[in-house]
């Protein structure tokens, strides 16, 4: 099996993955909260860790990734007052939307998908134990993770305890604790909000521990790698690392992996900013997925992406390209033959993408390498130096480098908003005019692009399926 390396912000290093069982990564990737719809940074974030897991895969590991979804929170409370099913409600549509979008970008779906709210005992459990071990404390009904207990306390974030004590990113929210830079683990109930009925009392859990918890329980208390995003290292992964490791005793995660942000104007795509773009409203605009997937897969995952609309463009001409490229390859008539020149190329491209790959994922060293033999092989295409042995090769590299990009299918045109205008228009008139199998031809289309349609007494209405 070929070693995989990846950056471990821990150690700040590029570090081999030696899995704690061998030939099985355990990975757990944080997931979205389900406050809102998902924008195309926080996205850019779930295709990142898409190209991580089918890089191990494709290196031979059986891989277990879970994500949690985090359908209870500060956020969503207050978007949402009311009980367990007023949440519910609330964040079941964006939750659905979210897999949706993942869907839509061809990202894997984790092997184990975790709601918070349905793990409340697990956290429970874990805040009981870290009092237990004298690292955390109750307050008026809420618990803290005492920070002084626990002198590891900013090693992944590399924070001194003095610049913690003054830094102004220290969590500070209304509850009483000890220390300012305690941590919530369990909040006590408040009027109008959901709560759970526990042996800690009545309230919900802070953030950091449904993480934490929820690993712990899918992926064992020390497992293989962690991801977020960079803004997640601190304070979420060190009050993640402190409240597993306060609890257990054992190391929790061995190789922390953060993605860095997409951009819009050299700023974070953050909604605070008011400068994020849905998915759905992109591919309203006609804008190609399968090109949005390349363009966030494109870019090393440790280094910022600017989100403009010349990078979008170029994208949709490379994968244009691409899809032009395969369309040739099957399309080619040349002689039959063995393997020669342009076999051994594909080869040598195979092992410089997977070689990027393997070595932390250096997307644009590997698709360099993709390019070389797209090249190579337009020229042998196009000088006839090939035979029928040398494309079956370069076709089975392609589809190789495909197992990871997962771009080459071009996949269903997108229907925009206006076309959909236009069909609808003309079935009305073919029912005015009585042409039912046109209207039925129409309709027919519009549900092949995923567009459901409804008579009613105003007219005819229409929604994506
Ligand atoms: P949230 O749904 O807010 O919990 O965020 C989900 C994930 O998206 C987190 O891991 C964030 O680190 C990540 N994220 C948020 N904004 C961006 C961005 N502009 N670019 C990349 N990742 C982001
Ligand atoms: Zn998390």
């Amino acid at each position: 099996m070929p070693v995989v390396r990846l950056y471990n912000t821990m150690t700040r290093a590029i570090d081999p993955i030696e899995p704690v069982e061998p030939g099985h990564v355990r990975i757990y990737c944080c997931g979205p909260t389900v406050y809102d719809h998902a924008h195309i940074g926080n996205l850019r974030k779930y295709v990142c860790d898409d190209v991580l897991v089918r890089t191990l895969r494709h290196a031979g590991y059986r891989v277990t990734h879970v994500m949690n979804v985090t359908d209870v929170d500060d956020k969503i409370i207050k978007a949402a007052s009311g009980g367990l099913e007023a949440i519910r409600a609330y964040t079941a549509p964006y939750t659905d939307a979210f897999f949706q979008d993942l869907a839509t970008l061809r990202i894997q779906s984790p092997d184990i998908v975790c709601p918070a709210t349905e793990h409340i005992e697990q956290m429970v459990e874990m805040v009981q134990r870290l009092v237990e071990r004298g690292h955390a404390y109750e307050s008026d009904g809420s618990y803290y993770f005492r920070i002084a207990s626990f002198p590891e306390y900013g090693r992944l974030a590399r924070l001194d305890s003095a610049g913690m004590r003054a830094g102004a990113r220290v969590e500070v929210d209304e509850y009483s604790k000890d220390d300012v830079r305690d941590f919530a683990l369990w909040k006590a109930h408040r009027e109008g909000e959901v709560a759970w009925d526990t042996p800690l009392g009545h309230g919900r859990p802070g953030w950091h521990i449904e993480c934490s918890a929820m690993a712990m329980h899918y992926l064992g208390e020390s497992f293989d790698i962690h991801t977020g995003g960079v803004d997640n290292i601190f304070p979420h992964h060190e009050n993640e690392i402190a409240q597993a490791e306060g609890a257990t005793g054992k190391p929790f995660v061995k190789y922390w992996v953060h993605h860095e942000h997409l951009l819009m104007d050299s700023q974070k795509m953050a909604k605070s900013l008011g400068n994020t773009f849905k998915l759905r409203d992109l591919l309203t605009q006609g804008i190609d997925p399968v090109a949005l997937r390349y363009l966030l897969a494109s870019a090393h995952n440790r280094t910022q992406l600017n989100f403009t609309s010349e990078a979008v463009e170029q994208a949709t001409h490379t994968v244009k390209g691409l899809h032009d490229f395969m369309r040739r390859l099957s399309e080619a008539r040349v002689d039959e033959g063995e393997p020669r020149e342009l076999a051994q190329q594909a080869e040598e491209a195979r092992k410089g993408f997977f070689d990027a790959m393997y070595n932390d994922l250096q997307t644009p060293q590997a698709l360099a390498a993709l390019f070389d033999l797209v090249k190579n092989a337009n020229i042998a295409l196009q000088h006839k130096t090939c035979v029928t042995g040398d494309l079956d090769v370069v076709r089975d590299v392609m589809r190789d480098f495909d197992e990871i990009l997962d771009v080459l299918d071009p996949g269903e045109e997108p229907v925009l908003d206006e076309d959909i205008e236009r069909m609808i228009q003309e079935r009305t008139e073919a029912r005015a005019r009585r042409d039912w199998a046109k209207a039925d031809e129409i309709r027919q289309a519009l549900e092949g692009g995923g567009v459901l349609l409804e008579d009613t007494a105003d007219g005819t209405r229409w929604k994506r399926a």
